[in-house]
């Protein structure tokens, strides 16, 4: 099925949920303010004709004893325009003055207009002309009733009308800009969402093609995206390290292999056109390649094991100064061939962890500083804490790595002399191991070195607090 984009579903969710907001808020705030300005129309009204009965009313003549009827007749045709009909009577209810038996026509067609007006615009209005009467009063005294006729509930003039619907316009156009606005503000988010996005998806597909040199732009302002960059481009830097270990991996276990296979297969090959007697020696020989090849492949193995993400560890308490101890004495017939003196420094350090393991790396790390260390030489075993932390140290006066070395002893198969043979050293396998052993006990393996003048290999471990760290 085909999927939409990532930057329209973005896009379109923002503009419409400005939509919906601009369009609430213009519907109700027209409804307000429609109503606001009817109730305003509704009170004027009302006060117009209030108005009109006040002026009628202090128009009243004490001394003549009646209303200026001309006067009465100019409110009354000014009235009339404005949509007021008035009927003005004396206080015996006679008819004074009446603007209908004045200019009916004119009345009538005003009235129609009125009503014609409001019916077709305001038709839920369901209006109609009322008659209201007011008392005519002058210092506190009667002197008339004014009855006044009006569009009830309230009528608009063309002016009033058109104020309204220049309201309304103005509120339909203040929410299209507003929405054009939106909709353009949600495409420059999504795109700026949905750009890096992209860019990983890209680097990705170049990674799963096996193209681990892609970088994935890092100029990114959101904290989440350049964090997503990042990762990306460092999980390139790992798979480009783990596919070059592979390629070394594979090209280490070929060279490891391809002598013994080249010196038996030759030795076999010669006997098999009798060129050579199977002498027991030549056996022999044939045998001890046989043996390195067989040496080669547990090495292969126990790497598989130590490296397998599930090295199942039965830790128990543990010194780390006893077990040194009793693996430096197990040496101490190479020490006493090649005449290293070796010593044992520290105290009792207790951890929780694989004797056997622990054994393994202390071992294999005594067994390097006898290898790597000419005869005369020293070793020392240091055992302590530091910080909570137990730490173990095995340094020699050997040959020393470099610098740039002393990180890479740890990688499988690393050797710094490459061209040596097995008999002077290991496959390399050795450090990874006790890598991976110290790792999964929590702790850490490092190097200090210099060449000519020797070697320290420091293990870190947490120490053992009643071993509730470690369960
Ligand atoms: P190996 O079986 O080759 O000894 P390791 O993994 O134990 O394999 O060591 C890797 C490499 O690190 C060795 O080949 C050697 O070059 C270097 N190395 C290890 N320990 C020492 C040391 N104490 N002094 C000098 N070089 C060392």
């Amino acid at each position: 099925m085909r999927k939409m984009r990532l930057k329209t579903t973005l896009s379109l969710i923002f503009a419409l949920m400005v939509a919906l907001t601009v369009v609430l808020v213009s519907i109700f705030s027209g409804i307000f303010i429609n109503r606001q300005f009817e109730e305003y129309v509704k009170q004027t009204r009302k006060q117009e004709a209030g108005e009109l009965a006040e002026y009628i009313g202090s128009n009243y003549d004490e001394e003549l004893g009646g209303f200026n009827l001309d006067y009465v007749h100019g409110m009354g045709m000014y009235a009339l325009k404005e949509g007021f009909i008035i009927r003005l009577y004396d206080n015996d209810m006679n008819l004074l003055w009446d603007a209908e038996n004045h200019d009916m026509e004119q009345c009538h067609e005003i009235m129609n207009d009125i009503a014609l007006r409001m019916q077709e615009k305001m038709p839920e209005l369901n209006g109609e002309f009322v008659t209201y009467s007011y008392d005519i009063v002058k210092d506190g005294r009667r002197n008339g009733v004014l009855e006044i006729s009006y569009y009830t509930p309230y009528y608009m003039n063309e002016n009033e009308f058109q104020f309204l619907k220049a309201l309304n316009m103005i509120l339909g156009a203040v929410g299209a800009v507003s929405i054009a606005i939106a909709a353009f503000l949600g495409i420059l988010v999504a795109k700026r969402i949905t750009d890096p996005i992209s860019g990983v998806i890209t680097a990705t597909r170049k990674i799963s093609e096996g193209d681990y040199s892609v970088k994935v732009d890092m100029d990114l302002k959101e904290q989440e995206t350049y964090e997503l960059a990042d990762s990306i481009n460092s999980m390139a830097g790992t798979l480009k390290e783990q596919e070059y270990l592979r390629k070394q991996l594979t090209a280490d276990i070929a060279h490891e292999l391809r002598t013994p296979v080249t010196n038996i297969s030759s030795y076999v090959e010669m006997m098999m056109d009798e060129v050579m007697e199977p002498t027991p020696e030549r056996l022999r020989s044939c045998y001890d390649e046989l043996q390195r090849l067989s040496g080669i492949i547990n090495d292969l193995e126990r790497l598989e094991n130590a490296e397998s993400d599930g090295i199942v560890l039965k830790k128990e308490d543990v010194d780390l100064y006893s077990l040194s101890e009793s693996i430096l004495q197990s040496f101490n017939s190479k020490l006493e061939e090649k005449k290293i003196i070796s010593g044992i420094d520290g105290g009792e350090v207790h951890v929780y962890a694989d004797r056997g393991r622990m054994g393994q790396v202390v071992a294999n790390l005594v067994s390097n500083a006898i290898k790597y260390t000419d005869e005369n030489g020293s070793i020392k075993v240091s055992v302590g804490t530091e910080n909570n932390t137990a730490v173990l140290i095995v340094e020699d006066t050997g040959i020393g790595i470099y610098e740039e070395d002393c990180t890479r002893v740890f990688e499988r198969f690393y050797r710094t002399d490459k061209s040596r043979t097995r008999k002077t050293g290991g496959a390399g396998i050795g450090l990874s191991i006790s890598k991976a052993i110290v790792q999964a006990h929590g702790g850490n393996i490092s190097c200090e070195s210099k060449p000519g003048v020797g070697s320290r290999f420091i293990v870190t471990l947490p120490a053992d607090n009643g071993h509730d760290q470690n369960k």
